[in-house]
Formats: C-alpha cells, sequence, structure tokens
C-alpha cells in the first residue's frame, strides 16, 4: 500500500469542557465567518463585512487612517468599560489568519442569543479591533507593506502610515492589553516533539534584561489562561517564543509603554493547508480573553502556566520526511532519511542522515527502495512530445526524472508535477541543495517518483496521485 500519509488528522476534541461563556465547540461553526476559509486574504474580503457592521448598533466602526497606497484602514470598538482592550491582525500581510478569527469573533459577540454574555461584559471592558492593519500587503500577499517595510520593525521610527496608526491608536486609546496577531511559519515545532506549532505565544520583553513588571507579568498570566483554554482542542500544538528584546517591534514597544502585550501567532496543523485550526483558536483565545479580562480572573493565575509552554522550535517540521531509504550501491551503500521542502525557487532537499530530530508534515516510509538517480529526458524530436498520464508514467518507469531542452518540444496534458530543465538536479546520490527530483525502486523497478516535492505512486495505477505539501 502507499506508504505516503500525513502525521495525524486535524482532530478537534469536542468535549463540551471548556470553561468559558457560550463558545462551546457545537456553536462555533455558526459564528464563522464564511467566504474566508482560503490561504490569501485581501481587503475586498473585509470591505463587505466591514460595511455590514455599520448598521450595527453593538459595533462603532470607524476609519483611523490610510495605508501607503491609500486603503483605510478601519477600527471596530464594542463595549464601553474602563478595562481597553486592543487587538490587531495582519500587520504583515500574507499573516492573515487572525483577520477571518476577529469577524468570528465580532459575529459571536453581535449575535442575539450573546445577549446575556455580552451583558455581562460590555460595561467592564471596552475593546477595539483593528482587522487588517497593512492591506497594501494583504494585496500582494507580502509581508512587507507598499514601501518595502516590515512594519513590525517600524514601532520607533515610524516612518510606514500603518505604524503610524497603530502608534496613534495606542496612544489615543491607551489600552491595558494589546494583541498582536500574526501568522508563523509552517516549520515550527513545539520543543523537540515533533508536533507543529499551532498556537505560539508571548509576552513580549520591555528591556534587554527581559524584566517581569506588572504589565508583562498581567500579559504572562493572561497567556496562562488562553492556553488552557484552547488545550483540550490542540494540547501538544502550543508554543512560545523566547523573549529576546526587539527594540524597533510593537509588541517590544507597547511592552514598554505599560501594555499588557500579548503576542499570539498562527501556524500550521496536520492537514489545514489554510490555518482553520489556528483560526478557531483564535477565536476561542479571545472570547476566553474577554471573560477574563471582564473577571479579573488571569490575575490569580500563576505565572508557572505560561513558564510550563514549552518554546518554539525552528525548522523542527519539513514538508517530507523520507525515512529508511537505500543508497548507493554495494560497499558503498548506505541508509539514509531526507527532508524535503517547499522553497521559492522550488523544493528541494534540505538535509539527509540520521534525521530523527525532524518530523515531517507528510512522511513517506521508503525503507522498502532504494534511491535511484533520475534520467534527463532530451527534448529534441519531432514529432512534439505528448505528455498525458499514461505515457508520463511510462517514462518515469523507465527512469526519466525531468525534461530538457526546448520546452515548446513539449505538451504537458497531465496534472503530474513535471520537472523541466531544473537548475540543481539531483545525482548518483541524493544531496542536500538540490531538487527535490529522484526516482525509488526496488528489485521490480520504479515503484515511486518524487517530482518537485511530490510524490507519485507508480505502482497503482490509475489511482495514484502526487500530493503537494503547502
Ligand atoms: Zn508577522
Amino acid at each position: 500500500m502507499p506508504a505516503l500519509k500525513t502525521v495525524a488528522a486535524a482532530v478537534l476534541i469536542a468535549a463540551g469542557s471548556v470553561a468559558m461563556a457560550a463558545a462551546s465547540p457545537e456553536t462555533y461553526e455558526q459564528y464563522r465567518q464564511p467566504g474566508l476559509d482560503k490561504p490569501v486574504i485581501r481587503q475586498a474580503d473585509i470591505l463587505p463585512l466591514v460595511d455590514r457592521l455599520r448598521e450595527s448598533e453593538l459595533v462603532d466602526v470607524k476609519e483611523i487612517g490610510r495605508s501607503y497606497e491609500g486603503r483605510p484602514i478601519f477600527r471596530l470598538q464594542v463595549g464601553s468599560g474602563p478595562m481597553r482592550v486592543m487587538m490587531w491582525s495582519q500587520m504583515h500581510g500574507d499573516e492573515p489568519t487572525a483577520t477571518p478569527a476577529i469577524f468570528d469573533l465580532v459575529n459571536f459577540i453581535t449575535a442575539p442569543e450573546q445577549a446575556k454574555w455580552r451583558a455581562g461584559w460590555m460595561d467592564e471592558i471596552t475593546l477595539v479591533m483593528v482587522p487588517m492593519l497593512n492591506p497594501d500587503g494583504a494585496e500582494r500577499n507580502s509581508r512587507h507593506n507598499a514601501q518595502s517595510f516590515d512594519v513590525n520593525r517600524d514601532a520607533k521610527a515610524l516612518q510606514s502610515p500603518e505604524g503610524r496608526v497603530l502608534m496613534g491608536l495606542a496612544k489615543e486609546f491607551d489600552p491595558h492589553f494589546g494583541f498582536n496577531l500574526h501568522d508563523q511559519d509552517r516549520h515550527y515545532g513545539v520543543g523537540d516533539t515533533g508536533k507543529m506549532a499551532t498556537i505560539s505565544v508571548l509576552a513580549p520583553a520591555y528591556n534587554r534584561a527581559r524584566e517581569v513588571n506588572d504589565s508583562r507579568a498581567g500579559a504572562m498570566k493572561l497567556i496562562g489562561v488562553l492556553t488552557a483554554a484552547i488545550e483540550p482542542f490542540i494540547g501538544g500544538h502550543i508554543a512560545r517564543y523566547d523573549d529576546t528584546y526587539a527594540y524597533r517591534a510593537f509588541g517590544d514597544t507597547f511592552s514598554e509603554m505599560g501594555i499588557s502585550t500579548i503576542l499570539i501567532e498562527s501556524g500550521a496543523h496536520p492537514a489545514d493547508p489554510n490555518r482553520q485550526v489556528a483560526r478557531r483558536m483564535n477565536f476561542e483565545m479571545l472570547v476566553s480573553a474577554i471573560d477574563s479580562i471582564a473577571t479579573g480572573s488571569y490575575r490569580d493565575t500563576p505565572l508557572a502556566r505560561y513558564e510550563a509552554i514549552p518554546f518554539n522550535e525552528d525548522d523542527a517540521i519539513v514538508d517530507i520526511k523520507i525515512t529508511g531509504l537505500r543508497a548507493g550501491e554495494g560497499d558503498t551503500g548506505y541508509v539514509t532519511d531526507l527532508a524535503i521542502n517547499q522553497r521559492t525557487g522550488g523544493a528541494q532537499v534540505v538535509d539527509a542522515g540520521d534525521l530523527s530530530n525532524l518530523a515531517g508534515a507528510q512522511t513517506l516510509d521508503a525503507s522498502q527502495w532504494q534511491y535511484q538517480p533520475p534520467r534527463p529526458f532530451q527534448l529534441d524530436g519531432d514529432p512534439i512530445l505528448m505528455l498525458d498520464d499514461s505515457r508520463y508514467r511510462e517514462l518515469l518507469e523507465d527512469g526519466y526524472g525531468y525534461f530538457v531542452g526546448d520546452p515548446a518540444r513539449l505538451r504537458v496534458d497531465t496534472e503530474l508535477p513535471v520537472a523541466i530543465n531544473p537548475r540543481n538536479p539531483q545525482r548518483q546520490r541524493p544531496l542536500r541543495r538540490r531538487d527535490a527530483t529522484f526516482l525509488l525502486r526496488d528489485e521490480a523497478g520504479v515503484r515511486v517518483a518524487v517530482i518537485n516535492g511530490e510524490v507519485i505512486e507508480l505502482y497503482q495505477q490509475p489511482s495514484a496521485t502526487g500530493q503537494k505539501a503547502r
């Protein structure tokens, strides 16, 4: 049988045990804003939602500034209490996950059946939400704004309109709590557990000594409440960042200003390409934050809860991990694992050897197979090569892995990945920093082709398919 599998399915425990208002797992779906389950979210996706909220008696919508390219930046305000809570998402344009979570939260807050719940806190809390602080970056699906600035490195210089909008709001509103909502790289893991970091948190430092004053302790305690709230859903997938002080960043700067600042980074989860698990966890945490701030319950939470959260581990998760592959021949034969990541220039083998320290978003047990270098297929003949599924599979079984020559001599008529004129083709042995395009064989012949980091099973036609890692 095909050995390709994901580490685990995204299983949400449907327990009613979460100690929070009415946001039980059974009811989340009804508040989940439709239309935002996608990898890229631009301002056009949220403008109709913002417009609709102008009709609401509960939500005050205000334009608080414009991006460098003149796109409006909005804040949504709810409640009128003395505790001031501010949150902002998508400061990095290509980190959209918390933006839908904010609209889920607004749907929840404004739902008629939640009248009693919101009445319990609207006199205690004033809540200000800025969905999509960097709409120009969102338009380009880029971290940076239209000036090519990382807005989160502009907290001191304030040369970006988006940074000035955020700082202006913070100074005017003077929040007690600030929620800085981001996305993190999919390769982060939780310590050395091999589990993806789906939610990572931080109470940022306000100086190089990383001291803890009252406001930072407040953030740490509240984080302890929030992570406990999502533990029943994604226990084991929660991590925290180390608190190295970042002078130019907003979180650290707000922390300096005495705001209890909470960084939430949404990350990957198995079989969840659009980060809908992290989206929901943001929702759960934000609802939980409202409850805990309104009642003051976070104050009684021990700091030890925050300190017990394992650290984020960079590069702990690779897109595909191949294990136990035989390579070399005869006396020079050996067994190796391979790690593959999708990169800007294409999929690459990023590591080889004993990779028991890594986990794969996908894993392929290759212990029954031998590495076979891909042969180039020369595109120079007549007629044009018509590459449909069956012809392509024949070529792969014959040991061809990629095409070289004039691409006009090739008509691609398959959904399977095809490598044409690769820059760094693999050689006799599988090597790092070379393309993730090669073949796996046993005594009977070529069984699997890995082409541009996608796995094509050749022994089970025609149901076998390539699978793409995100
Ligand atoms: Zn970010």
